[in-house]
């Protein structure tokens, strides 16, 4: 029988979101540093779709308090989906990335984090080659609340406000930065997770559980930090707020280093600077601009609008509000999925798989 790893990477590559094979095989190597074989053999026997304890006993013909006892510890140490729908308990198969990769937060040392950083190049670079993008860029409240047509996907006050619980993380990719000796000056408990679920995060909790005053108060700093919000490229159904810096997150290197152009989707913004008031400064380009989208020539500072990311993290420094977001034109919006299953067929559309339950 082919070795249990190798099963599980060309399984976790079956999924839309993909987990490439490299020649080095550090894709193994990442497996086994987080499973156990026969936790691997575990994992392969879930479906990537929600189940209750009780299907998946019934599914394997095992008595429920058995796999109550397996899928737990899986769930706690960060190897399936485990997260409540409809009041009920569900575990899942679930990718690598957005997934396996951030839920092993608690468990990254510096081992793990060379291994990913080997990976990342290819990793990020075949993840991030395939429509629809994996996360989208939510512009910072401040800058939209004037706007009359505000979609739910860049609506940061919407998603806090319709949510019943929430949970505040280690950023993993600062905490990765730090261990690789390059500590991050931003706050490092800053990644939001939410539910519309009450009490969600009470059975497994990678951070600490907040309430929805705290959680605003997150953004808000993260805002003042100039971080760029990002979550999953869907129009409904958000489950995480990540508050991105440039020097350590993934997502924003995706874009940068590797040129992935599915990895972050822009907003339907892009910034503008009003020549008139501007003040040359430069805060914009030099302190806040996390994509290098802003030029200065002989004292003028105008937008990069190719490279323009619509965060919206250049205007409320500005001391003269003279660089803003304006919403580009409808033709150049890059719309997300209704909804996750959208997103995953979409995506296993453009990558030419099929969706496999089993
Ligand atoms: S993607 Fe951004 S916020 Fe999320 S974990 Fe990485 S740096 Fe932190
Ligand atoms: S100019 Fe830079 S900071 Fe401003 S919205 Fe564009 S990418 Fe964000
Ligand atoms: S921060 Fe404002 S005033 Fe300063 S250079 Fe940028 S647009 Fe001009």
């Amino acid at each position: 029988m082919t070795d249990v790893y190798k099963r599980l990477a060309q399984r976790l590559d079956e999924l839309p979101n993909g987990y490439p094979a490299t020649e080095s095989g550090v894709e193994l190597k990442i497996l086994k540093k987080i499973f156990t074989p026969e936790e691997a053999e575990m994992a392969l026997k879930l479906r990537p779709m929600p189940e209750t304890v009780e299907q998946i006993a019934e599914r394997l013909g095992k008595p429920v308090p058995e796999m109550q006892k397996i899928l737990d510890i899986m769930a706690d140490k960060g190897e399936i989906g485990a997260f409540k729908m409809f009041g009920q308990q569900m575990y899942m198969l679930f990718p690598f990335v957005i997934g396996i990769y951030e839920f092993n937060l608690h468990r990254l040392d510096k081992e793990l984090t060379e291994l990913f950083e080997e990976y990342a190049p290819k990793l990020v670079g075949t993840v991030g080659a395939y429509a629809p993008a994996v996360t989208r860029v939510v512009p910072i409240s401040t800058q939209i609340n004037q706007d009359l047509h505000v979609h739910r996907h860049e609506d940061i006050r919407r998603m806090i406000d319709e949510a019943k619980s929430f949970n505040v993380m280690d950023c993993i990719c600062k905490k990765e930065r730090a261990l690789e000796g390059h500590p991050c000056k931003h706050t490092l408990q800053i990644c939001l997770a939410f539910s519309n679920e009450e009490n969600a995060f009470e059975k497994f909790s990678r951070g600490r559980t907040i309430s929805k005053a705290e959680a605003i108060k997150v953004m808000e700093q993260a805002e003042e930090e100039g971080l760029v919000h990002a979550t999953y490229n869907v129009e409904e159904g958000q489950v995480f707020v990540c508050n991105c810096c440039s020097c350590c997150c993934g997502i924003l290197r995706g874009v940068k280093e590797y040129k992935a152009p599915y990895i972050l989707a822009k907003s339907y913004f892009v910034a503008e600077i009003d020549q008139d008031s501007c003040a040359a400064c430069g805060v914009c380009k030099d302190e806040r601009c996390p994509m290098d989208a802003i030029a200065e020539e002989d004292g003028v500072y105008t937008v990069i609008a190719e490279r323009c990311i619509g965060c919206g993290v250049c205007t409320p420094t500005c001391p003269t509000e003279s660089i803003k977001l304006v919403r580009k034109p409808e033709s150049e919006h890059d719309a997300p999925p209704s909804n996750l299953i959208e997103w995953n067929v979409k995506r296993a559309a453009s990558r030419g798989i099929e969706i496999k339950i089993d």
